[in-house]
Order: C-alpha cells, then structure tokens, then sequence
C-alpha cells in the first residue's frame, strides 16, 4: 500500500502534472535550442582544454569570449523558442509572438542593466516566466475585436495575422516594464544579496543542505542558482584558501565544508550531480531520443556542464526529475562530510576552476589524494542509483502515452491534462483520471488499426423520384473484417480531441470520390459531416474549405444544432467561407438539439434535415401534427428539406402529399460504396421513366 502510494505520488503524479500543457510547452520549446547550447557550451570546453594544455592566453580568451557572448543569447532564445510552442497552444502566428518573447527579454536586459546581479540571476527566469504569462494575455488581447488593426484579408493571411499582433505585443511590452520597474523597487531584488556570513561554515551539515537544495530548487524554476547564490559560493571558495593556508602552516584544517567539496562530490558532472543522472539514462532507460541527448552531454558533463541536460530533458520546471535532481546533490554533500570527518579522505585545499573535469578535480583538489576519487565513483554509483527508478518512470509514460493514427495521419497523446495542479485531493484524482485514460488510450489503440473508408446514401425526390444526392458515411473495418458503425468509434475520436483530423480526411476522402466519378463522367452531389470542434477552429475550417473547394460545390457539409451555439462570428464566417465555394450548408438532426430557433435568421443555411424520431412519431396523430407543422415551417423559410429514415411505404406515402421533399432512408436504399452509386442513380431514372 505504502509503496503503490509512493509510486502513485512520486512518479505518476509527477508525471501528470509534468504533462500540463504549458509545462510540455517549455519542455518542448527548450528543445530548440540545444544546438545553440552545445555549440556555446563546446566552445568552454575548448578553451578549458587549451588552457590545461598551456595554449596562447589570447586563445582561451577568445574561446571562452564566444561561449559568453553565446551563453548571453540563451536566454532570448529561450523566451522566442517557449513563445513559440505556446502560440500553437494558442492558435496565434507563430513566428510574431516568438518574436515578441524574445523582445520583451531584451526589454528585460535593459531594465535590468544597473543591476547586473540581479540580471544575472534572473533573466533566464524571466525568459522562461514572460512568454509563460505574456502569450495568453496575448491571445486574450488578440481575441478582443478592438486590437484588431485590420479585420479583412484584403492584405494576405499572414500579413493580417502579422499586424493584428502589433497591439497585444505593444500592451504586453508596457506590462513587462511596469512590473519590473516596480519589482526594482523592492530593495531585496534590486540588489539582490545572498547570506554572506562566515558562520555558514561553522555549521556545515545544514549549510550544505542549504546550499545545494536552493541551487536545485532555483535551476528548477530556471534560476541560474550560482548567480543567486554567488556570496555564499564565494565563501566557500575561500574556505578552500583557509584550508590551503592552513595546511601550509601545519595549523589543523577547519573547513569541511567548502567550494572544492561541493564541485567534486556534491556538483559531480553539473548542478544536481548530473553524471549521475546521465548515467542513469545510460544504463536504465530504453527510450532513445533521451539516450542520445545523454550520449551527446557526456563530454560536457565530464566538465560539470549539464546545461543540456537542464534544457534538453529538461530539468527546468519538469517535476518528473525534480524529487532526485534535490536529492542527489544534497545526500552526496552530507556523505562527503561525514567521509571528510571521519579523515577517510582528505578535505579540500587546492582551489581548482569548477569545470575541472571530474576524477581530475577531486584529486587535485585534495591535493593528491586518491581516496577522493574512490569517494567520487562512489558517490555517482549512490546518485545513479537514485535517478535510476525516475528515470525508468519517464520512459514508461512516454513509451505508453503516444498512439499513430495511420489514416488520419495524426497522433493521440494520453496522459493530455490540463490544470490538474489544482485538484484538490492529488492521489484520488490521479487514480481516477489514470484510470480513464488507461481506457480512453486503449480504445484509441484499437482505433489506431481500423481501416475506415465511406459508404454514401443516396436521396430520392418525392416529385421526379430521382435520386438528386447522397450522404458520405463513415465506416470502419477491424483486423479481422468486422465493420464498425461510427457509433462505435466516433465517440473515442471525439473524446481525444480528434474530430477535426477525422473531418478534414472525411473531406479529402469525399473529393477523391467526386473526382472518381468525375472521371467515368458521373457527378451527385453529396454531404460530409463536420463536428463543431472543426466548424470553430479557423486552421481546420480553413483547411476544410480548402479541400472541398476542389469539388467545385459538389460536397457539401452537414452541421448539427449545437455546431451553431458555439463561437458565432467564426461560424458565420466559416458558414460564408463554405458557401463561397459552391457548397451548401445543411442543418443536421433538426429538431432534436436544445438551440433556440433564431440562428435560422442569424445562419444563412441552405437545407435542413429532418431527423428520423420525426418520421417514426408519425404513424402517431400528434406526432403526424408535428411532422406536417414542421415540414410547413420549412416551406415557410423557404429552405430545402431532407426528410431522414425513411423505412416504410406508409412514411413515405404522408411524405409525399405536400411540396417537394427529398427522402433519405432504408426504403430507398441503405449507405452504398461508391462504385455503387452510378448504378442506383441509373436504376432511379428508369422506374421514374416507366
Ligand atoms: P447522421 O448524420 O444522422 O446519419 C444518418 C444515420 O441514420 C446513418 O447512421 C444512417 O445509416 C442512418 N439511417 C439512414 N436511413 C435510415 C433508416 O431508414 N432507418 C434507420 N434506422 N437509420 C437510417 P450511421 O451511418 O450509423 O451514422 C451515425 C451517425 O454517425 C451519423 O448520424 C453522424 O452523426 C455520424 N457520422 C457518420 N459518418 C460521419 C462522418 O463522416 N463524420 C462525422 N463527423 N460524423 C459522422
Ligand atoms: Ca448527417
Ligand atoms: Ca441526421
């Protein structure tokens, strides 16, 4: 029991909060920038190694002037590359607003420029933090109609795109520099001062807690933790001086806790003893996009380097690694004192540069002493040991979270949960919610290998008895034959957020049909189904019109009722898009939704459809009353009508004594394949003839 709660919270827990879409956003953001990182962080390692080597001074100068000048850019990398995922999430122009996040750091720079610690310590915070609160401010700015500098397409999609962005981003500059100027304000951050008392040595077991749990803690939230914490490591680099003068002069040694101790046994290979957790991945994880980022720090970490770690797992605001990226660094300090204590090993006296490589730092800084190294493998074994089950949790959740859908050419991801940092009892509702996506993702699994393709039902006209039309149906075939309803599996796609994949392939698969035809000189006019979701969604409803725009208004698209509740300037908009193309909007299940009739003026809607509960109720004297009141309506409003789930001869007999109505049920025919239609629509044209 104890032990399924402590997986349930540590790891489970972990990693659904990890999957929070804003988090997943940096993460994946980080990502892009890795290259510039290595190059930055290659550049140190050179002019480490010319300096080791003796090399010209004016060399390791100009190398390690490059890596600053890199290390300087990261951050406005940062800020556009997180700003960028974000505007996806957001639906937003995508390069605009990575541009902006990058402004608003420079922004920041500048504010900041007579505080140099304060920017130091806080600019790659602030990089990670603005985009964080800046994109949605902008997506809630851009979403208000007087931001808007220009509302028609006159000047070109992306320019409009472009221009609309001008007045968020001023708004949100402003924001950025208020706030900080305010921020200045306040003494503390301004000029912001670590503890710089000596006596931080004079207790040493709590001070290295100290010390190396605030360094992970601020690297966690994207704080460069030695800039924040620079007084306190300077204390401890001149308690290594104290103990290097102290053993010239024969005096005791005092210092266990110091600079050397914390770089060689609490640092090992970077901030949270990243060897370790490199090694970890080494050894435990199966998941290769991770063994290769691991593959290509370890140079670096061997300088205690782990930038490419921090960006590219990452370890920056991932709770997935959090627990052990504390835990390493701060039990592998109190193990080192307690070793240095007992005189297992002895303290550290030689000040050596923190990117030392490791083996080479602990025996140089203890001046010789090989005792240190033993202690130094030791103690990456204890940190390995500790990544290890964290590191294998992650794998699990990302070999079992991602599923292809071949034929929408999409994927799902499980583990898609928003806000979930503010459930209130965590374990329950992790149980709960990994339950049901355990479902969910098992049934998307299933889906995954269906074969779907569409059948089409053909429509009759109660005056020439033609058949005018049809309805594209989807279907389903498993791996073993069997057809599925979309019942059956239009629920789970719809669930998953899928719909507008499946709509824009029904589309594209529609056209395919029209062309088919097209081709042996055959043309009916058919309906696609389209779900809300792509109706209010301008990158899929574009798409969609764009598709369908190949028919030349030989498909036309189906919508429900409550498609028309939701956003009612994008559906009117996406309602004229689609008409401006040829094809004509049905309204879907008419009756049967709980939408109030005034969108028939609001929508200029070409057909109804009369839902088939309509028809069954009819043999009834009320429901006949209805179905005849209904009917009339329609010839009121002047819209065309498609009577559904027609069955009997009786139905179609009550239909057929007013206006001209087009039948659509099993009495004329059930959904056909395509190749099927040409016949029917012959078939049709003789008994009409006869
Ligand atoms: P719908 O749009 O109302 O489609 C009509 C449904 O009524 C179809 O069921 C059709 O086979 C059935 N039907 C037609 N005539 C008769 C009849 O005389 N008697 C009876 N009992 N039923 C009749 P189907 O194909 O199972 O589709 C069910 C629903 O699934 C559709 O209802 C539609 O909401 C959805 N659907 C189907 N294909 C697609 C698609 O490609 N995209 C989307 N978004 N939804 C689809
Ligand atoms: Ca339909
Ligand atoms: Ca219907």
């Amino acid at each position: 029991m104890a032990q399924t709660l402590f997986k349930l919270f540590f790891t489970q827990r972990l990693a659904a909060l990890a999957s929070t879409e804003s988090l997943r956003a940096i993460r994946e953001g980080l990502l892009w920038i890795l290259p510039c990182l290595l190059v930055s962080a290659g550049f140190l390692v050179l002019s480490e190694c010319a300096q080791v080597l003796g090399f010209d001074p004016q060399l390791v100068t100009f190398l390690s002037g490059l890596h600053a000048k890199l290390s300087s850019v990261i951050p406005l990398l940062v800020a556009a590359s997180i700003g960028y995922m974000l505007a996806i999430q957001h639906r937003l122009p995508q390069l605009p607003v990575a541009f902006l996040c990058l402004a608003h750091v420079v922004i920041a720079t500048f504010v900041l420029r007579d505080h140099p610690r304060a920017a130091a310590t806080f600019i790659l915070f602030i990089a990670i933090a603005s985009p964080l609160l800046n994109v949605p401010i902008i997506a809630w700015l851009h979403r208000r109609r007087w931001t808007r500098l220009v509302n028609v397409d006159l000047v070109g999609h992306n320019l409009k795109g472009t221009i609309n962005m001008v007045l968020p981003g001023a708004i949100t500059a402003v924001i950025l520099v208020c706030v900080l100027s305010l921020l200045l304000q306040i003494p503390h951050i301004a000029q912001i001062e670590g503890p710089m008392a000596f006596d931080v040595l004079e207790s040493p077991y709590t001070s290295g807690m100290f010390v190396t749990a605030v360094n992970s803690l601020l690297w966690f939230f994207g704080i460069h933790g030695v800039y924040a914490i620079q007084p306190l490591f300077d204390v401890m680099e001149q308690a290594v001086a104290l103990n290097g003068a102290a053993l010239a002069a024969g005096e005791p040694i005092k210092y266990v806790l110091n600079g050397g101790l914390l770089g060689c046994f609490a640092f090992i290979g970077g901030s949270g003893g990243s060897l370790c957790l490199l090694l970890a991945i080494l050894l435990f994880s199966k998941s290769q996009s991770m063994r290769l980022l691991a593959v290509a720090s370890l140079p670096l970490s061997l300088f205690n380097v782990s930038e490419v770690l921090l960006f590219g797992l990452p370890i920056i605001l991932n709770p997935r690694l959090f627990i052990p990226f504390l835990l390493v660094p701060v039990l592998n300090a109190l193990l080192a004192m307690t070793v240095v204590q007992m005189g297992w090993v002895s303290p550290s006296v030689v000040s050596i540069p923190f990117t030392a490589p490791v083996l080479l730092n602990a025996y140089l800084s203890t001046h010789g002493d090989w005792a240190a190294v033993l202690l130094q493998v030791v103690l990456v074994a204890v940190g390995t040991l500790i990544y290890m089950p964290y590191v294998r949790a992650i794998h699990r959740a990302a070999e079992g979270g991602t599923v292809y859908l071949k034929s929408f050419d999409t994927t799902f991801r499980g583990l898609e949960e928003k806000g979930r940092l503010l459930e209130l009892d965590p374990v329950l509702a992790a149980h709960k919610t990994l339950a049901r996506q355990a479902s969910e993702l098992s049934h998307i699994q299933q889906i995954s290998d269906y074969e779907f393709y569409l059948e089409f039902q053909p429509q009759v006209s109660t005056v020439t008895g033609l058949c005018t039309g049809c309805e594209a149906l989807m279907r389903a075939r498993d791996t073993k034959g069997v057809v599925h309803s979309p019942w059956e599996f239009l629920q789970w796609l719809a669930q998953a957020r899928l719909m507008p994949d499946v709509d824009v392939w029904v589309a594209t698969q529609a056209v395919r049909q029209y062309q088919k035809w097209q081709k042996v000189g055959f043309t009916l006019p058919m309906t696609i189904n389209i779900s809300s979701a792509t109706l209010t969604s301008r990158v899929y409803g574009d798409r969609l019109v764009a598709i369908l725009a190949q028919a030349r208004g030989q498909v036309s698209v189906e919508i429900t009722e409550d498609a028309l509740v939701g956003d009612i300037q994008v559906t009117r908009q996406m309602i004229e898009k689609l008409q401006g193309i040829g094809a004509k909007v049905y309204i879907d299940d008419f009756g049967t939704g709980f939408s109030a009739l005034s969108y028939l003026h609001q929508f200029p809607v070409d057909f109804i459809k009369i839902d088939r509960s309509f028809v069954v109720a009819q043999h009834d004297p009320k429901g006949a009353q209805v179905l005849t009141g209904l009917l009339r309506f329609c010839e009121a409003l002047n819209l065309g009508v498609v009577v559904e789930g027609v069955e009997t001869a009786e139905q179609l007999a009550f239909l057929q004594s007013g206006s001209e109505l087009i039948i659509q049920g099993w009495y004329f025919s059930k959904a056909l394949p395509g190749d099927q239609l040409q016949g029917f629509v012959r078939d049709r044209a003789v008994k009409a003839a006869g």
